[in-house]
């Protein structure tokens, strides 16, 4: 599978567009506002978006979740425990902002130990809460989508409605820490790490 990142929004959310190598499938992990340089790239490529994933519910994931279903009919995937986030502006942070975000509803759900397929791209899906009570974090062969989990040196923020700080450092520690140290971690805001590198440099987490 082939993957373009796009980095886009107020929140400088990092959007992954994962192209099949066998067909002109796609899917689309989290959707930020303005998301017009990511439906520009499906057009051009001349792509069929067939699942929009978002890892959890926050505003600058799914600002765009909108706009890229209509434009592209994509079926919009989430944890059950975070879609109430998608039509709820005080659990998605858009309330706080004056927004009053809300997303189209999901048209199915994704649960630790599900896979999703569309040809050759094949995801697994991880259940890593603490975050979000559903963030999901998406595992292909040697990269991982890992949201706002774990950053480069970093970890998510967990001074919001229904986050758990020390649910969150069981996640990384029992989810993120047993991949293996050569897995690339692609996270929704800045540069991509390894699981190595943060093992040995996290500062809130060691492994
Ligand atoms: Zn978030
Ligand atoms: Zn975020």
């Amino acid at each position: 599978m082939k993957v373009y990142k796009f980095t886009i929004g107020t929140f400088a959310v990092n959007n992954y567009l994962i192209q099949s190598e066998t067909s002109n499938k796609a899917i689309l992990i989290d959707a930020g506002e303005a998301p017009q340089p990511i439906l520009n790239k499906i057009q051009s490529l001349g792509l069929e978006l067939v699942y929009l994933i978002n890892t959890h519910g926050h505003g600058d994931h799914i600002a765009g979740n909108a706009t890229i279903i209509r434009e592209t009919g994509a079926k919009l995937l989430i944890h059950p425990l975070d879609e109430p986030y998608l039509r709820d502006p005080t659990l998605n942070l858009s309330a706080f902002l004056g927004a009053r975000l809300e997303s189209p509803p999901a048209d199915g759900f994704l649960e630790e130990g599900d896979e999703v397929t569309v040809d050759d791209i094949r995801l697994r899906v991880l259940h890593t809460p603490g975050h979000t009570p559903g963030h999901i974090t998406l595992v292909g062969e040697n990269l991982a989508f890992v949201g706002d989990v774990i950053f480069y040196e970093g970890i998510g923020r967990t001074d919001f409605p229904r986050s758990d700080h020390n649910q969150l450092l069981q996640t990384i520690r029992t989810k993120i820490y047993t991949l293996p140290d050569e897995m690339n971690l692609l996270p929704g805001h800045g540069p991509e790490t390894t699981v190595a590198h943060e093992k040995r440099h996290n500062p809130f987490v060691r492994g």
